[in-house]
């Protein structure tokens, strides 16, 4: 897989420059995503719900990017329907080729450098995302090679499909 063309893609307030076609075929290699392998009910819940989650706008970004949606490279839930009762809040991360030119920062690290926030914008409903090149916060997946990759990272409200364990 050599690198193919890079162009440029501004969505919103970012602009990113992409390699569509190698971040296809790296998304093509991997065989599922990481809330399929984890497994876990907040994971399978996710499965159940993402198509009806990602924004029409967002399911179009991802094609451009090259990224498989089926894929996340990181999957996470964190209030497990606590603090908005029936509800779950998940947080997942894409990785993809190319990085972002302009744009805020997602990762916004603590003074002591030894944590971080993520700042994301709304997009629409309880769907709010936001882009990276500096990947010490993301899942890193050894088909994509830190110094080419960027990340987009999105988190959502939800309805959970799935009964508990
Ligand atoms: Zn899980």
């Amino acid at each position: 897989m050599g690198p193919g063309a890079m162009r440029t893609i501004s969505f919103e307030r970012w602009v990113l420059e992409v390699d569509a076609a190698a971040t296809a075929e790296a998304y093509a290699a991997l065989s599922k995503s990481q809330a399929e392998e984890c497994g876990c009910t907040a994971c399978r819940n996710w499965l159940a719900i993402r198509d009806s989650v990602l924004p029409p706008e967002i399911v179009s970004l991802l094609a451009s990017l090259g990224i498989d949606r089926s894929k996340e490279t990181e999957l996470s839930e964190y209030e497990g329907g606590q603090v908005v009762k029936g509800r779950s809040l998940y947080c997942g991360e894409y990785l993809f080729f190319g990085r972002k030119q302009s744009g805020p920062e997602c990762y916004v690290e603590t003074p002591d450098g030894k944590g971080c926030k993520l700042e994301l914008a709304p997009v629409s409903g309880s769907f709010h995302l936001g882009f990276s090149s500096r990947l010490r916060w993301a899942r890193s997946d050894p088909s994509f090679p830190k110094e080419r990759t960027a990340v987009l990272v999105f988190q959502a409200h939800t309805q959970r499909r799935v009964a508990h364990d």
